[in-house]
C-alpha cells in the first residue's frame, strides 16, 4: 500500500522577511522548552526563578496542565522585542523552527493559511529538513506543570507549595529531594 507523502515532500520555501509581525502586533504565545530556560537563564545571567517571574508566565491548557510561555508586553509585542529581538542567539526553539510547525505543518491549508511575508519565498528546505526540525520540537517538550487545587503544582513544577512535585525532573517531596536536579523545599522556588 502507497503511503501518503506529506504535502511538503519536495520541500517548501521559507527566508525570513524580517517583518518582525511573528515577534510583535498580535498576541500570542511562545512556549518554552528546558534547554530554552537553560539557554535564556545564562545569556541573561539570571536565576532560573527569577526569570520564570520576571519574564514568563503560566499558560492553562487542558486538565489543569499549564504551559510556561514568555510574557507579551500590553502591546501585545513579546516581552524580549526591544527594536529587534534582543536575545536573538538565545532565541527559544519555538522561534528558531518558525515557521516549520507542527501546526503549520498539519496539511497544505494550514500552511497556506499562515499569513507571513517569508513563507513561498526565499531558501527552499527539503522534506529531510523539515522533519529533523519536527523531530527537534517533538523531542524537547514544552514545559508543564499540572495544578490540581488549592494552587498546589503537582507535576512539571516549577513552583511547590507545601506540597509535592511528582515528577517533570526534580522531585521534591516535604522539601526533600528524592530525585533529579535542582534542590526545593517546600513552599520556595
Ligand atoms: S524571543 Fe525574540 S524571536 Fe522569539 S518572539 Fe520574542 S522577540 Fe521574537
Amino acid at each position: 500500500m502507497p503511503v501518503d507523502r506529506p504535502f511538503y515532500a519536495q520541500g517548501l520555501r521559507f527566508s525570513c522577511a524580517r517583518c518582525s509581525e511573528c515577534c510583535r502586533i498580535d498576541p500570542g504565545f511562545v512556549f518554552l522548552r528546558k534547554k530554552d530556560t537553560e539557554i535564556l537563564v545564562s545569556a541573561l545571567k539570571m536565576k532560573y526563578t527569577e526569570f520564570v517571574e520576571f519574564y514568563c508566565r503560566w499558560v492553562p491548557d487542558l486538565g489543569g496542565v499549564e504551559q510556561l510561555s514568555l510574557k507579551e508586553k500590553a502591546n501585545y509585542d513579546c516581552v524580549f522585542w526591544k527594536n529587534g529581538c534582543s536575545v536573538y542567539e538565545a532565541r527559544p526553539l519555538q522561534c528558531r523552527t518558525f515557521p516549520f510547525w507542527p501546526s503549520l505543518l498539519q496539511s497544505a491549508d494550514s500552511w497556506e493559511a499562515m499569513s507571513c511575508q517569508g513563507m513561498g519565498k526565499g531558501a527552499l528546505h527539503s522534506m529531510k529538513e523539515i522533519e529533523l526540525i519536527l523531530a527537534q520540537q517533538k523531542e524537547e517538550p514544552v514545559i508543564k506543570r499540572t495544578v490540581v487545587s488549592g494552587g498546589t503544582v503537582v507535576s512539571g513544577g516549577t513552583v511547590v507549595s507545601g506540597g509535592t512535585v511528582v515528577s517533570g525532573g526534580t522531585v521534591v517531596s516535604g522539601g526533600t529531594v528524592v530525585s533529579g536536579g535542582t534542590v526545593k523545599k517546600s513552599g520556595e522556588l
